[in-house]
């Protein structure tokens, strides 16, 4: 289904109960989506995210990472090579290295990534444990070897200023001179989000819709895996503040069930 400029793929699906996801939701298990999207530009084609791939099942296969499978039931229908094909991925931009967000990185060995240097080091960092980064949703296992050799870190690409229609967001940064990057800080280490076009894929910084609409924020046991809450709520005080000042602009959240994907 196409967004805008961003054609959508649902890759995976986990069950997590509704109740997490927003204060009110109810106490039973949904299916939860990771979405990702791809954006055909003459120039060159960029994925955002990769989703789930069936890889997840071996990376999840030994202790501790098995935790993460148990607590995390995860279904993959369909991987995104086979739903994309042979289209040719020039750039992977990665919103942040959550598990559901990297998992078919390893099916484009030809792309270039795009992601945050901070988030790169938290999954790459040799002396944290295997064990601490489960914690945090990371599985390195996921990351192709040669990643060091392929990536562009976000923090090193022009910085700039965004137009009154991006506000509260002031800075951000551009890439491939037509996106914008921003950062959505709380959810994870080194988590952005990227505005194509009248589209504006904020990943993770909500889970659903009504936490914008609805300011029904998490439930507060999440505030476990978010790495810090107090800019969690704050990002997604500034997002609807840019929902009221825009309120045209697409955003799209990974997780958002009512997407018509
Ligand atoms: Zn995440």
């Amino acid at each position: 289904m196409r967004h805008g400029e961003i054609k959508l793929f649902k890759v995976g699906q986990c069950a997590h109960f509704e109740s997490m996801l927003f204060r009110g939701g109810a106490w039973k298990s949904v299916r939860i989506p990771a979405i990702v999207g791809l954006v055909e530009h003459p120039s060159e084609t960029l994925l955002i995210d990769t989703g789930y791939a069936p890889r997840f099942f071996e990376a999840t296969k030994t202790f501790p990472e098995k935790l993460y499978a148990l607590t995390t039931p995860v279904v993959v229908e369909q991987s995104l090579s086979e739903q994309i094909g042979n289209t040719q991925v020039d750039f992977v931009f990665i919103t942040h290295f959550h598990a559901d967000h990297i998992g078919g990185l390893r099916d484009f060995p030809h792309a270039s990534f795009i992601a945050s240097r901070k988030g790169y080091e938290a999954i790459s960092d040799a002396k944290t444990s295997r064990f601490s980064k489960l914690t945090k949703a990371l599985l390195p296992a996921l990351l192709p070897e040669d990643f060091a050799q392929r990536v562009l870190f976000i923090e090193d690409l022009p910085r700039v200023e965004l137009s009154t229609s991006l506000h509260p967001f002031t800075h951000g940064y551009l890439l491939l001179e037509k996106y914008f990057v921003i950062a959505l800080e709380g959810h994870a280490l080194g988590h952005y989000g990227i505005v194509v076009g009248e589209t504006f894929f904020i990943a993770d910084a909500i889970w659903d819709m009504k936490t914008l609409t609805q300011s029904r924020l998490p439930h507060p046991l999440t505030s476990l895996i978010m790495e810090d809450s107090v800019a969690y709520k704050q990002t997604v005080k500034k997002l609807q503040a840019l929902h009221v000042n825009n309120p045209t602009l697409r955003l799209i959240a990974t997780h958002e069930r009512s997407l018509d994907v």
